[in-house]
């Protein structure tokens, strides 16, 4: 059937046979019991629009945009429907149509404008310390006052230089096993550059050479999911020229988001594209010798776009967790459930996020681990946020700093 007005087919739409299952799992209409938060619902509007029986306005963006893309709703779903391809599609058309909300359209201008970030890094990294305060997480600021109707407020720190200022080459612990691209994405290049650096010791530490070229930018998955698809083919070209310059064996992320929209949106680069958990399971027997230097209780969060967008095995972290020396790993109620970050959904709906966010720091509370561990900056950000807000002595942490921790010469 030809395309319509969403520009994706008809018969994308037509193959939900409208069961229901997503509201079982859908973490936003847990909360709002509205039939539009989930995808069914979602999709029944999408159909319209695409029929030409409704127009997308205000209230009908509003709901494209309730909804933390963390794809729960395609895991379950019985006959498979392409969720993510439908919201961004029509989120495209919304932004188009009625424009993108303030908060979005800022935050896609900063990560996508990479002198900005870096002059902003500049201008408030000195000062940033006199106005916040240090959370129990590592490397995350609080505000020094209680936010209305939030509470608690994280913040990342941002850097006054990033991780790739310049071409960067970190060469492999004894005989070189392969040589790997590591793409940084903003999180790590601008905020949290002290992660960067332990992916890079650990990788280097299993044999791996490592190339951080300066020539990369913001992934555009803020553009991506807010549906201005113009502007992340623009960032999309960027990183293709630069990255596509290099010689490696293979790119490596070791953010959840980046690795999704690399492996999924990025199909001209020439280079495989690998998660750090996938390497860090290939290298388990290695692993196996390293021994943390004092015994801690571990827990794992499942980032969405790890286990759905990327579909890489639960167990990969967990049997990883489960080698190291010292550590003793305790399971996590609805591992797997969102955080509530959903990249900007966070910014758009801080209440609906808040709730989701509380209920995955009750769970890992509940486990009292000395640390939960994930892959994903914006994960291990949102969760450490929650812990803070419900007063909990667990830390959240990513699985490179503590990995660095059991390096046999650390
Ligand atoms: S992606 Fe997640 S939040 Fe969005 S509709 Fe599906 S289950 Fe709900
Ligand atoms: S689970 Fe799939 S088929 Fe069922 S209502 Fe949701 S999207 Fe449609």
């Amino acid at each position: 059937m030809a395309d319509r007005v969403l520009g994706i087919s008809q018969e994308l739409l037509e193959k939900c046979v409208r069961c229901g299952s997503c509201r079982q799992v859908c973490p936003v209409f847990n909360i709002t019991k509205e039939e539009p938060s989930v995808a069914r619902g979602k999709i029944f509007l999408a159909d319209m629009i695409n029929k030409g029986k409704v127009e997308v306005n205000k209230e009908i963006a509003d709901f494209f945009n309730l909804c933390t893309t963390c794809l729960r709703c395609e895991e379950i779903c019985p006959v498979m429907v392409d969720y993510e391809k439908i919201i961004i599609s029509a989120r495209a058309l919304a932004a188009e149509k009625v424009g993108i909300s303030p908060e979005k359209r800022a935050a896609i201008k900063l990560f996508s404008n990479r002198k900005l970030l870096e002059t902003v890094g500049k201008l408030t990294a000195p000062l940033s310390r006199f106005f916040t305060k240090s959370s129990k997480s590592p490397y995350n600021r609080l505000l020094p006052f209680k936010v209305p109707k939030l509470g608690k407020v994280l913040l990342p720190e941002i850097k006054a230089r990033p991780f790739n200022y310049e071409d960067r080459f970190f060469p492999a612990k004894g005989k070189e096993r392969a040589k790997v691209l590591f793409f940084t994405g903003c999180m790590f290049n601008n905020f949290y550059s002290e992660t960067a650096e332990s992916v890079v010791k650990v990788l280097n530490a299993l044999g791996y050479s490592v190339l951080v070229p300066k020539e990369q930018y913001c992934c555009g998955a803020p553009a991506f999911f807010s549906g201005d698809l113009k502007s992340f083919e623009k960032m999309k070209n960027k990183n293709l020229k630069g990255l596509s310059r290099q010689e490696a064996d293979f790119v490596i992320t070791a953010c959840a988001t980046c690795g999704h929209v690399l492996k999924k949106e990025y199909k001209e680069l020439p280079f495989k594209v690998r998660e750090l958990i996938e390497v860090l399971f290939e290298n388990i027997e290695e692993i196996g010798k390293w021994e943390l230097p004092e015994k801690l209780k571990l827990t794992w969060h499942h980032p969405c776009h790890i286990v759905r967008g990327q579909k890489i095995p639960r167990n990969y972290p967990l049997d990883v967790l489960k080698v190291l020396k010292n550590a003793e790993f305790v399971p996590l109620e609805e591992a797997d459930n969102c955080c509530g970050m959903g990249g900007s959904f966070k910014l758009s709906h801080p209440q609906i996020s808040r709730e989701i966010q509380l209920k995955k720091a009750r769970n890992i509370d509940k486990t009292r681990a000395d640390f939960v561990l994930t892959e994903c900056p914006g994960c291990v950000m949102n969760i450490a946020e929650g812990l803070e807000r419900i007063d909990s002595k667990v830390k959240s942490l990513h699985i490179a700093d503590l990995l660095v921790r059991a390096l046999p010469d650390s």
